[in-house]
């Protein structure tokens, strides 16, 4: 059998999944190569837990280097353009060929799509944004700190409402929380809309118990140093944290693939593009559920579909039958507060409506939390 080239681009969760997956299913003629611009992971969580002073970014960041010494040809390089017609990507340095691709891309937060958001104003999902607001979270003794969603999609939806909980532990803890107001904002009719009325009042309540406001319907129109100019409305905080909305990569939108409104499209099940042979999974992709809403972008998820999309690539491949399919169930951690989180779990792709349930906090789900970064960490860099 002549090697095929299997290319990945992206080396983050869903990224990685695909490129240990492979690695450990093909015989070594075929040719796996994985091009991240950063060359190095990092989880999303890790950005909460470096804003209250809860362990450094560099504990939480790992070389893609270690997947070398498994067999995959790890390039440290951006890509610039996807060519499905002629097979073949391209980065400043090379062009390289394929038969079979995996789009992990993810999705970028676009601060640049809210006017005036500057310097005065901090991306909850930027790490180095998040360094910056660190020591002003420290010193900070008294005023309004704003968490404001100022776009959707964004991933990992219940993130600026933990943050807000776990701001509310941190200011309890240091005396001051009488003198800090933590309010929380959204464009959205509640907090996390694909989860249902039900479970959105239990997250509010937990909002509600911590004394930290939720508004919904907050359209943001414009930034002003750390105030929030919106439709109808305008907030001064004193301390502004917001989560820009997202976009998926210029060079998706130009590749040729069919979208779903900006995002690549997939058949849900198989994770395969309208082009033979090339997959996409992640943040980069959009599902619908059956409630006309779209399965919320989580690493948990990202890792699922890559899964299954080099069950099918092995399968293509080796020609075997059967192979795993895409069916939507996971979970994704609330963390409250005092030791404890929650988690939102279930199928996600169930009709007509996500079934899923908010579980009590507590302090063996944060210890999940805390695992679900451990064991990733531990577990995917070496051979
Ligand atoms: C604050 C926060 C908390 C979160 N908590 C959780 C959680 O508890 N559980 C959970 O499941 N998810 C969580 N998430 C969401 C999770 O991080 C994402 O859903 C996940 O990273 C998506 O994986 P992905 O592989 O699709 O994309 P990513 O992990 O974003 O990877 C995309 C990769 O593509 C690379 N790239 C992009 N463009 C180019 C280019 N042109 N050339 C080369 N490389 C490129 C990037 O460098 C990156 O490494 C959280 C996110 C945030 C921000």
């Amino acid at each position: 059998m002549v090697g095929k080239k299997i290319v990945i681009l992206g080396g983050g969760f869903g990224g990685i999944t695909a490129a240990r997956e492979l690695r450990g299913a093909l015989p070594a003629e075929h040719h796996i190569t994985l091009i991240d611009r950063s060359g190095r992971f990092m989880m999303g969580l890790r950005k909460l837990w470096m804003l209250v002073g809860r362990g450094t970014r560099q504990e939480g960041t790992r070389s893609l280097d270690g997947l070398r010494e498994m067999g995959i040809d790890v390039r440290v390089a951006t890509v610039s353009a996807i060519d499905p017609r002629t097979r073949t990507v391209r980065t400043e340095a090379a062009s390289v060929p394929f038969d079979y691709l995996i789009v992990a891309l993810g999705a970028e937060p676009r601060p640049d799509l809210v006017p005036g958001f500057g310097p005065q104003a901090f991306n909850l999902y930027d790490p180095d944004d998040v360094e910056r607001l660190a020591p002003r979270i420290r010193t900070f003794r008294e005023g309004r700190i704003l968490i404001a969603v100022m776009g959707v999609p964004y991933k990992c939806p219940p993130a600026p409402y933990e943050a807000a909980m776990m701001l509310d532990d941190l200011f309890r803890k240091r005396g001051l929380r009488d003198a800090v107001q933590i309010d929380t904002s959204t464009p959205q009719p509640m907090s996390l809309p694909v989860v249902g009325a039900t479970n959105c009042t239990q997250v509010e309540g937990y909002l509600a118990a911590r004394g930290i406001s939720f508004s919904p319907n907050r359209k943001v129109m414009k930034v002003d140093g750390s105030t929030v100019i919106g439709d109808g409305n305008t907030v001064n905080a004193d301390l502004l944290i917001g989560v820009p909305p997202h976009r998926p990569p210029a060079i998706v939108r130009e590749s040729g693939l069919t979208l779903r409104g900006e995002w690549v499209a997939v058949d849900s099940a198989t994770l395969r593009t309208s082009v033979e042979g090339i997959f996409a999974v992640g943040d980069v992709v959009e599902i619908p559920t059956a409630n006309a809403m779209a399965l919320p972008k989580a690493g948990i998820f990202a890792e699922a579909q890559a899964r299954v999309a080099a069950s099918q690539i092995v399968s293509d491949v080796l020609r075997r039958p059967a192979p795993a399919v895409f069916d939507g169930r996971g979970y994704c951690f609330i963390e409250v507060g005092g030791g404890q989180a929650t988690m939102v779990q279930g199928d996600f792709l169930a009709a007509p409506a996500p079934a899923v349930q908010v579980a009590p906090p507590s302090a063996q789900i944060y210890q999940q939390k805390v695992d679900f970064e451990q064991t990733r960490l531990s577990t995917w860099f070496a051979p």
